[in-house]
């Protein structure tokens, strides 16, 4: 039999009404726990791996959109589509975009 301050639910309030009953605490794995660090790892390197190789040619001032978020001038800015929203970008991500700024 375990002590009162063993049990992780002695001290946790019953849910009020509308809310989800949380789980008991499950003992946690350590091989299981290792193998899904070693997942999430795997997932991120992949992303760091894409996000290093684009920042290598796309300006990180260009959203997903192909619009600019920079507060300055630059030549591949166009208007917007709708207006009052965010400059299009019209830069190809093949460039050094670094040469379109105006910096002064
Ligand atoms: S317009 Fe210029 S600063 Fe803006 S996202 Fe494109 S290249 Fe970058």
């Amino acid at each position: 039999m375990s002590k009162p301050e063993d049990d992780t639910r002695a001290n946790t309030p019953e849910p009020s009404q509308g809310q989800a009953r949380v789980p008991p605490r499950q003992p946690v794995d350590p091989a299981e726990y290792q193998q899904r660090l070693d997942r999430v790892t795997e997932l991120f390197e992949s992303m760091m791996s894409t996000a290093n190789e684009l920042s290598t040619r796309r300006c990180p001032y260009k959203n997903r959109h192909d619009q600019c978020t920079a507060g300055f001038g630059c030549r591949n800015q166009r208007k917007p589509e709708i207006e009052g929203h965010l400059m299009t970008c019209a830069g190809d991500d093949a460039l050094d975009y670094r040469s379109a700024w105006e910096t002064a």
